[in-house]
C-alpha cells in the first residue's frame, strides 16, 4: 500500500521452488544468497562483495518474487520500496524515507533491500519528466546514491532493484560499487509457462482434463503474473458454477477474461516465440 513504503517481514517464506523457469537468472542470483550466508568466505580473500544487482525485465515476470526468494533462501529480512511511491512526494520526504530505510536495514543486516520500479526515481538527472516534481526525485536519487556509497561491502546489505527501462537509468546508478550487475528476466517461453502453470495449479482442486502443457500452448506472451491470474480466475469461475473441481473449460474462460483485460490495458500480446 502507499501508506507503508517499506515493510520488514523478518521471515520471507518464498524460496527458489516458488519461482518457476528463470533458470539462468536463478543461477546468477544464487551467488547473492552465498554472499549473505557466508560473507567471510569472500572477504577473507580480500574480495569486495557487490552491493547491488539490477533485475531487468518486463512487468509481471517474477522480479519481485525472485528478490523475495533470495531473502527466503538466505533467511534474512526483506525491506522493500517502490520508486513510483516517490513520484508525488513533498520536498524532503523521499530523501528522508531513503535514509530511514537504510538505517533500519543496517540494524537488521544481513538483509535485502528491494527497490521496485527504480526507473521512477533513478531516471537520468536533468532528463525532465514533469517540472517541479523533478527536484524531489533528484533529491531522492541523490540520497540513494549517498546511502549506497555509505555502507561497507561487508555490511551484509544487498540491494536488488527492478526495472523494465534500464536505458533511462542515470549512469551514476550503474557505476562499479552500485548496481554494477544486471540479471535479465524475460517473459517465459512455452516451457517456462508450463512450469509456472504447475506452480500455480498445485494448490487448486483440478479435474482430470486440466493439462498444463495445453494451457502453456494457449498463452503465448503471458508473463507469470498473468498465468497466476488465469489460475485464480479459473478457480473463481468454477466456484461460481458450483463445480466440485476446476475443469479445462473454466481455464478457457479465465484465459479469455485475462486476455480481454490485457487488451484493455493496451498491452500487446506478442506472437509465439
Ligand atoms: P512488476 O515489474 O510489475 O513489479 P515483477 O516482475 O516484480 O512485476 P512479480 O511481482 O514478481 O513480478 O510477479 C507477480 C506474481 O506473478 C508473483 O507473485 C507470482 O504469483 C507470479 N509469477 C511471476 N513470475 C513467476 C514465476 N517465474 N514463477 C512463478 N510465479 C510467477
Amino acid at each position: 500500500s502507499k501508506a507503508a513504503l517499506f515493510d520488514a517481514e523478518n521471515r520471507v517464506k518464498i524460496t527458489f521452488n516458488d519461482v518457476a523457469g528463470l533458470d539462468e537468472a536463478k543461477e546468477e542470483i544464487k551467488e547473492i544468497v552465498d554472499y549473505l550466508k557466508n560473507p567471510s568466505k569472500f572477504t577473507k580473500l580480500g574480495a569486495k562483495i557487490p552491493k547491488g544487482a539490477l533485475l531487468v525485465g518486463p512487468p509481471g515476470t517474477g522480479k519481485t518474487l525472485l528478490a523475495k526468494a533470495v531473502a527466503g533462501e538466505a533467511g534474512v529480512p526483506f525491506f522493500s520500496l517502490s520508486g513510483s511511491d516517490f513520484v508525488e512526494m513533498f520536498v524532503g520526504v523521499g530523501a528522508a524515507r531513503v535514509r530511514d530505510l537504510f538505517k533500519q536495514a543496517k540494524e537488521k543486516a544481513p538483509c535485502i533491500i528491494f527497490i521496485d520500479e527504480i526507473d521512477a526515481v533513478g531516471r537520468s538527472r536533468g532528463r525532465g519528466s514533469m517540472p517541479g516534481a523533478n527536484d524531489e526525485r533528484e533529491n531522492t536519487l541523490n540520497s540513494l546514491l549517498v546511502e549506497m556509497d555509505g555502507f561497507a561491502t561487508d555490511s551484509g546489505i544487498i540491494i536488488l532493484a527492478a526495472t523494465n527501462r534500464p536505458d533511462v537509468l542515470d549512469s551514476a546508478l550503474l557505476r562499479p560499487g552500485r548496481f554494477d550487475r544486471q540479471v535479465s528476466i524475460d517473459k517465459p517461453d512455452i516451457v517456462g509457462r508450463e512450469a509456472i502453470f504447475k506452480v500455480h495449479l498445485k494448490p487448486l482442486k483440478l479435474s482430470a482434463d486440466v493439462d498444463p502443457k495445453e494451457l502453456a500452448a494457449q498463452t503465448p506472451g503471458f508473463a507469470g503474473a498473468e498465468i497466476a491470474n488465469v489460475c485464480n480466475e479459473a478457480a473463481l469461475i468454477a466456484a461460481r458454477r458450483d463445480r466440485e473441481s476446476i475443469g479445462m473449460q473454466d481455464f478457457q474462460d479465465a484465459m479469455d477474461r485475462v486476455i480481454g483485460g490485457l487488451e484493455k490495458k493496451n498491452k500487446i500480446i506478442s506472437p509465439e516465440e
